[in-house]
């Protein structure tokens, strides 16, 4: 986030992204918006006050099953991980920096499940996200980036605005690509990835 800063990036909320797309304009070099996936406690604890430090609005997409329980994780001590619970995402949602979006109900890979399956899947975790928030949820993240056409058009038809996965080759409002970023990532990476170079390498790799 420092880096951000010190080199003039300016941090958009997903809404004025999608915005860009839908408009077919060209984003603005130095232009990202922030995300997050699944829902875990420290997106609370440890996330949270360091976005709130540099005031950079971000979205955390939700796993709907998980929220107030854990997620099994055998690299986590003791096997699972907090998952945010209703108050901390209240509070995040109150105070203005924090959208949230759905990552499906029980993060299944939707590609592999039947139709009925899918349709509970991006339907219901929207519903229920609803239920929580008491505000419109317009954006899901497809679990593991996963989607196919069908899955798109279920998307839409849900009445969703977009939707977000990691990198493919033929990017639209409902695939939208982002740049997974990872533990093991370090500034020199992280540099990289957030620089013009990223999409540019990954096209010209995907071409071979
Ligand atoms: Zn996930």
């Amino acid at each position: 986030m420092d880096y951000l800063l010190q080199h003039q990036y300016r941090v958009v909320t997903l809404d004025q992204v999608v915005d860009r797309i839908k408009n077919a304009k060209k984003m603005e070099t130095k232009t990202l918006a922030i995300t997050f996936d699944d829902g875990y406690e420290d997106h609370f604890t440890t996330v949270y006050p360091i976005l709130k430090r540099y005031d950079f609005p971000a979205t955390i997409f939700l796993t709907v099953k998980y929220v107030d329980g854990y997620w099994e994780s055998e690299k986590a001590e003791g096997g699972r991980i907090k998952a945010l619970c209703r108050k901390h995402i209240k509070e995040m949602q109150r105070e203005g920096l924090i959208q949230f979006g759905s990552h499906g109900y029980s993060h299944v890979d939707l590609t592999g499940v039947d139709r009925e399956k899918r349709f509970f899947e991006i339907r219901n975790s929207k519903v229920c996200l609803e239920d929580l928030l008491g505000e419109d949820v317009r954006f899901i993240s497809y679990p593991f980036g996963a989607f196919d056409q069908e899955i798109k058009n279920m998307v839409r038809r849900a009445g969703y605005r977009a939707g977000f996965s990691i990198w493919n080759t033929k990017p639209d409002s409902y695939s939208i690509r982002r740049i997974p970023l990872h533990t093991r990532d370090g500034l020199m990476r992280f540099r990289f990835k957030v620089s013009p170079l990223y999409f540019a390498t990954r096209s010209l790799l995907a071409k071979r």
